[in-house]
């Protein structure tokens, strides 16, 4: 199960954009926690490099790799692929899926640096 909550300097309604080209990538609703860890951590690869990401039940416009790897995951029973931004290909961080029927089924996360939030569009559009 997920639970969604939002980041103290982001309302409900926010987006997340890539700072490449501005291309619409996620909502702030979006963020949620993974096996109970917070949306916005820090991870370490195999190379010892820190990666701020932010964990998000849902992502669009992504461009993701054709190979996925369990390889080093930073979550257990989840493969992920490198995730680039659709629009301009920046490379953004990566997409998670569950290989032995782990819930939530997948996500992404997503480098917090390559991402900029908007204010949500209060008057209501829809
Ligand atoms: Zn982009």
């Amino acid at each position: 199960m997920l639970l969604f909550i939002g980041l103290g300097r982001s309302d409900r309604g926010d987006t997340l954009h890539c700072a490449g080209c501005g291309a619409l990538i996620a909502r702030a609703d979006d963020i949620c926690r993974v096996m109970d860890r917070p949306p916005r951590r820090t991870y370490e690869n195999p190379h010892g490099l820190l990666c701020p990401i932010l964990t998000l039940a849902r992502a669009e416009g992504l461009c993701l790799d054709d190979q996925a790897s369990t390889d080093n995951t930073w979550f257990a029973g989840y493969a992920w692929r490198p995730a680039a931004c659709g629009g301009c290909g920046l490379f953004l961080g990566w997409a998670f899926e569950a290989v032995v029927g782990a819930h939530p089924p997948g996500f992404s996360g997503l480098l917090e640096e390559r991402l900029i939030s908007r204010p949500g569009d209060t008057t209501s559009e829809a």
